[in-house]
């Protein structure tokens, strides 16, 4: 008898069909004698329309009160997916972030876990039942509802994975696992059989959806292997684990694209020591990541910072940086537009060299233009114009032979 976590996405638990499905496939992991502990999100499309209407109200709406209304999409999905094992005579209940103990930081909309109590779990799962987990919630000392980042039910299985010391964790999807690209974007992307949690992080933070890059922190700091495959289909998934030797043959890994990244120019800043430090202090402190920096130096004295944030910050950066500098707010200070990141990540470009050469010929080739460029020890991004992203992404792909591999 094993314990094995499985997290439903909101595909996956998009209509009563599918939660039907989800309840199938769960009781066939039950019946073969398994203990098990299902983590769902909130039906597709459910978080993005209660933000919408939450915004409709006020276009910045109080996080404690949208950590309240979001929670409710995974609070539907468990109640459903209970019914469904119910009505298939599987035993099953469902807990809340709060009735699991998962207990956070209080930062609403993007809390860090603090420690896991498993609440009733493990007695519920030692008396038969099949456990149903709110993906996505947990809950503050001070007693608020809290929501983990979008994306937060992929973290959610992780951590109840390790809490609970499961056997196997199983993060179920609308496609068989992780690609060399989004399979969406790229039609000859191949499915990778396992990857390291290194490269899995550099991915998802770098734009692909198919992980949270938290998720996959979490399991790389608490060594939780795991297994993303599809919710669909029985076909072997990619394991993501902790690297081993031979992963740095393949130069690169995969692509990503991230089409949600703005560009920010500050202009007219003093060239003096100390004015880097206090402009990313300023966004630090408004929680706000910073990716990739250029800075040039103007004429006078003055200086230009440019650099990326998520689009989703651009006015909270705009807040922090125009009351920090209010001299030199008078002038054109801030300018923000849109850019898409493209990245290329692979272990094997800490032995290998030539990646930087080969990516930018690529887009060379596809007269696509670099605006900014920065590079990790295993990943290299470029900024690029949006419109040219999607085919950037096909190109760059096919440059490193990705399409080429053993299927
Ligand atoms: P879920 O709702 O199950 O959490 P997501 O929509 O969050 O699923 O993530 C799955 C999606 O991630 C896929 O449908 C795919 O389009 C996208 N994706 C982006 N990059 C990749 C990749 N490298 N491999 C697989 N899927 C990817
Ligand atoms: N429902 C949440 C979201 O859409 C969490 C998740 O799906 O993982 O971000
Ligand atoms: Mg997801």
């Amino acid at each position: 008898m094993a314990l094995i976590v499985q997290k439903y996405g909101g595909t996956s638990v998009g209509d009563v069909d599918r939660i039907k499905n989800v309840a199938q496939r769960v009781k066939e992991t039950y019946d073969a004698g398994n203990q098990v502990v299902v983590v769902v999100s909130a039906r597709s499309g459910v978080t993005n329309e209660l933000i919408g209407r939450a915004k409709a109200l006020n276009p910045q709406p109080d996080e404690r009160e949208m950590d309240m209304l979001l929670t409710v999409g995974e609070q539907e999905t468990i109640a459903l997916t209970a019914m469904a094992l119910h009505a298939i005579g599987v035993p099953a209940v469902s807990r809340t972030g709060t009735q699991a103990g998962i207990l956070t930081d209080p930062s609403h909309t993007r809390a860090r876990i603090t420690s896991i109590s498993g609440g009733d779990i493990q007695q519920q799962l030692a008396a038969g039942k099949v456990v149903i987990l709110a993906g996505f919630q947990g809950y503050s000392a001070e007693g608020q509802i809290t929501t983990l980042g979008r994306g937060g039910s992929d973290l959610s299985a992780i951590a109840i994975a390790a809490a609970l010391k499961a056997d196997l964790c199983q993060i179920c999807t609308d496609v068989d696992g992780v690609y060399t690209a989004d399979p969406r974007l790229v039609p000859d992307a191949k499915k990778l059989d396992e990857i390291s949690y290194e490269e899995m992080l550099e991915l998802a933070s770098s734009g692909s959806k198919v992980m949270q890059n938290r998720a996959v922190e979490f399991a790389q700091k608490f060594n939780v292997v795991f297994e993303v495959r599809s919710s669909f289909n029985n076909n072997p998934g990619t394991i993501v684990k902790e690297e081993v030797a031979s992963m740095e043959d393949v130069v690169v890994s995969g692509v990503a694209l991230d089409k949600n990244q703005a560009k920010i120019v500050v202009s007219d800043l003093p060239d003096r020591p100390g004015t880097a430090a206090k402009l990313f202090q300023v966004l630090g402190s408004a929680g706000i990541s910073v990716d990739m920096i250029v800075q040039n130096l103007g004429r006078d004295g003055k200086a230009n910072m440019t650099f990326t944030v998520p689009r989703e910050d651009i006015y909270r950066a705009e807040k922090a940086v125009t009351e920090s500098f209010p001299d030199e707010a008078a002038g054109k200070l801030f300018e923000a537009s849109d850019i898409a990141k493209v990245s290329v990540v692979g272990v094997g470009m800490r032995s290998h060299s030539g990646v930087a050469a080969t990516l930018f010929e690529a887009l060379a080739k596809g007269s696509v233009n670099i605006q900014l460029i920065s590079t990790s020890e295993i990943k290299i991004s470029v900024g690029i114009d949006p419109e040219e992203a999607e085919e950037a992404t096909r190109l760059v792909h096919a440059a490193f032979g990705l399409g080429q591999l053993p299927a």
